[in-house]
Formats: C-alpha cells, sequence, structure tokens
C-alpha cells in the first residue's frame, strides 16, 4: 500500500515537473517586444529636429520624421536629414503635397493619390538616399481604401488618434498591426497634459506596451500651434530611459511580429 502511494507521488512530481518545463520553454520561445515608445515628428521642422537631437542624444533616443514637401527644402535641411538617419533615426514619409488623402481619393480616386502624392514622394527621397518603409497620413485623415494601396508601399502607415481616456480604451499602443494610431505631444493637441502623457507611459510599462507619439516642431518655448516643448520630449526620453524601456522607430514594429 505504502508502495503504491510512494509510485503515486513520484507519478504526480513526475507530472508536475514536466508541465513545468514545457511552460517554461514555451514561454522562452515567446518573445514579448520590450515596452517602449515611437515619437515621431511631421512636417517640415527639420532644423528644430535637428537641433533637438544634439539634447536628446543623451539618451540614446529614437525618433521617426514623417517629412512632407520633401521638394522644399534646402541643402542643408536634406544634409541634416541624411546624418539623422545615419545617427539610426527614421525618415518616414508624409506627403509630396500634403493632401488630406480621403477628400482628395474622393474627388480624384486612390491611383491619381499614389502618382501625385506619393510616387513623387518616393522617387525624390530615394534620390537622397533616404529609406522609406512608413508614412504617416497628414491631419491623420484615412480610410480603409487608402489604407490598403499605401500598404503595398509601406511596411507600416501611422494615423492620429485623440482624447483622454483611460489608457486601456486608447488606440496610441502598438496592436499588431500594420496601421497604427499616434497621439500627440503638441502643447495644442486637444486633451494634452503632462499627467496624462505620464499616465500613457505608466501603462505602457506595466503593459508592456509600446506607445505611439507624434508632434511637430520641437521649441524651448510655446510661441504657435503645432509645437512640441523641450521639456515634455526630455521628460518622455527620460522616463524610458530610467524604466528601461525601449525607444522604437515606426518601422521597426512591422519587425516585431
Ligand atoms: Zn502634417
Amino acid at each position: 500500500m505504502k508502495k503504491s502511494i510512494f509510485k503515486f507521488i513520484l507519478l504526480c512530481t513526475f507530472f508536475l515537473f514536466s508541465c513545468e518545463n514545457k511552460n517554461t520553454s514555451q514561454k522562452n520561445n515567446f518573445k514579448e517586444p520590450a515596452s517602449g515608445v515611437v515619437i515621431s515628428f511631421d512636417d517640415t521642422s527639420i532644423n528644430e529636429w535637428y537641433q533637438a537631437d544634439k539634447t536628446l542624444l543623451q539618451y540614446s533616443w529614437k525618433a521617426t520624421f514623417c517629412v512632407s514637401k520633401i521638394n522644399t527644402l534646402s541643402h542643408s535641411e536634406i544634409k541634416e536629414l541624411q546624418q539623422l538617419q545615419k545617427e539610426g533615426h527614421e525618415i518616414a514619409g508624409h506627403g509630396f503635397h500634403h493632401f488630406d488623402a480621403p477628400k482628395f481619393v474622393a474627388k480624384n480616386g486612390v491611383d491619381a493619390y499614389i502618382k501625385q502624392e506619393i510616387n513623387p514622394m518616393l522617387a525624390l527621397m530615394h534620390f537622397y538616399n533616404f529609406k522609406v518603409t512608413a508614412f504617416a497620413y497628414p491631419f491623420g485623415f484615412r480610410n480603409t481604401n487608402i489604407d490598403k494601396a499605401l500598404l503595398k508601399k509601406f511596411k507600416i502607415i501611422r494615423g492620429t488618434t485623440y482624447g483622454a481616456q483611460d489608457p486601456f480604451f486608447q488606440n496610441c499602443y502598438y496592436n499588431n498591426s500594420r496601421v497604427v494610431y499616434g497621439i500627440g505631444i503638441d502643447t495644442d493637441h486637444p486633451n494634452f497634459s503632462i499627467p496624462y502623457l505620464i499616465k500613457l507611459l505608466d501603462y505602457a510599462k506595466r503593459k508592456h506596451k509600446i506607445l505611439i507619439l507624434f508632434g511637430h516642431k520641437p521649441v524651448q518655448n510655446i510661441t504657435a500651434n503645432y509645437q512640441t516643448k523641450m521639456e515634455t520630449l526630455q521628460l518622455i526620453c527620460n522616463y524610458v530611459k530610467q524604466h528601461n524601456m525601449t525607444f522604437y522607430t515606426l518601422s521597426e514594429l512591422n519587425n516585431l511580429k
């Protein structure tokens, strides 16, 4: 009798350990991406991006610069963008003319959109040696029909999201999709506040998420709309560093799968 109990316990222990091993090996095979942030900037504030980089280098930060109207940039601005790319930042597309995509497509069709807004942008950006694999919609205006056409050209595309709801309900985290949504860090972005930004960062840290952010022109002191305070960028970079989180570029999100 005692022997059979002993055998039973032995058997149970064996099963327990074999299950344990299985769980551990499954866990090891599944690589959960490190929690982090994508910091992106839109439009053409090249000089300010370049200056911001000098301050934020100390955090080993990484950003994605989504450039519109590439044909209007000066030689020195192109050089600065090339330098940013060389340092590991991403240069992405934001439209040749900065068209409102759904409005343009409703009037002219998606083929004309690609022909006028995307192809000339890519041709000139490639000419300057920018490896463009991500796109941010001007004004964040988009629809699934245009997404479909753009996903043939880019690894990942970014829209925008708003609101100040609980982070659980927010759209601004990477969700394994090639269409992602950034939340604004410009001071005039609707509902922007430092406490809410910290809440979003805390959630990313706690739940192993990647928070996607976008701004426009980094400045020391706000003088107009579409400006991101350097203080805000320093706060984000500091948070990422202190909590051992990761800086991702937009296109790097597509490599996580
Ligand atoms: Zn824009």
